[in-house]
């Protein structure tokens, strides 16, 4: 199993993307604290994986406050011992030409998708860097490198957590620690639950392999890159996207 004694956490990890990789982190022998909302089903859905095989423990963090981010690690050292693998995966989505957008949406989406993802990163460096290891995985998204009509406040956001990725990297080498993004292509999932029909096969036709992606697709690459497998890896976005940047670069 390759997560075997690692403690890891997943922020937004009551749906998509994050809930696949609760279960993929358990199944490879990780303890997983699955963080989201105080509204979520994290609670439940905890209860329902717990043992399966590791510990599933449930602690409410929302990323736009340093508090909770802060609250999530030190909980974390409590509960578990370590915080080993980090999957800073919470975000939202948010389609709106430039001009039509408001400043408390665009606010709200870089408060979401960059500034809780810095907070989740700081929280969980300071952690590993007392322990001397760990693994750092952002959820980035090929809106991270390439632009699409819609989302100029999205795709800044996903941007700067790429950046923010090489730069940690670089900081944390030198204490042991890894860090790396994952930039997914359209992935089905609840996020993409109001797309129009006709939007969601045009999105379809952009990915080579000829269909979105799955959650359990992304939580194997970012399971691979928490594992010591993934040991030479730090500072890649590493796409998990059916080709679709292939021809875009
Ligand atoms: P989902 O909406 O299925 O899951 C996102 C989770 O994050 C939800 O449980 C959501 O809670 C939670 N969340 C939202 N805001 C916060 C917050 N402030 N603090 C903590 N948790 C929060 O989305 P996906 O699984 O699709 O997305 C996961 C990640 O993958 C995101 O970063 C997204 O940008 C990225 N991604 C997704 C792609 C896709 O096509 N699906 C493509 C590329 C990247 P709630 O439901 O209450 O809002």
């Amino acid at each position: 199993m390759r997560l075997q004694g690692k403690n890891m956490i997943v922020t937004g990890g009551a749906s998509g993307i994050g809930l696949a990789t609760v279960r993929r982190g358990l199944q490879e022998g990780a303890n997983v604290v699955l963080a989201d909302m105080p509204q979520s089903e994290g609670a439940a859905l905890a209860k329902e994986l717990n043992g399966q095989p590791g510990r599933c423990l449930f602690i409410q963090c929302d990323v736009t406050s340093s508090a909770q981010v802060d609250h999530m690690v030190s909980e974390t050292v409590k509960q578990l011992g370590s915080v080993d693998v980090v999957f800073n995966n919470a975000g939202i989505g948010g389609l709106s030409p430039v001009e039509d957008l408001t400043d408390d949406d665009y606010l709200r989406i870089i408060d979401i998708n960059l500034n809780g993802v810095f907070r989740v990163a700081r929280a969980s460096l300071r952690q590993m860097y007392q322990q001397g290891s760990g693994s750092l995985i952002n959820c980035a998204s090929i809106l991270g490198t390439l632009g699409q009509s819609g989302t100029v406040a999205y795709s800044s956001a996903k941007g700067g957590v790429v950046n923010m990725t090489r730069t940690l990297a670089i900081e944390a080498a030198p204490r042991g620690v890894r860090v790396n993004s994952v930039g997914p292509g359209y992935i089905d999932t609840p996020l993409l639950k109001d797309l129009p029909p006709e939007m969601r096969e045009a999105l379809v036709r952009l990915h080579p392999i000829g269909r979105l992606g799955r959650p359990e697709e992304v939580a194997n690459v970012v399971v691979f890159l928490g594992s010591d497998e993934a040991s030479f890896v730090t500072g890649a976005y590493l796409l998990v996207d059916g080709g679709y940047a292939a021809g875009k670069s």
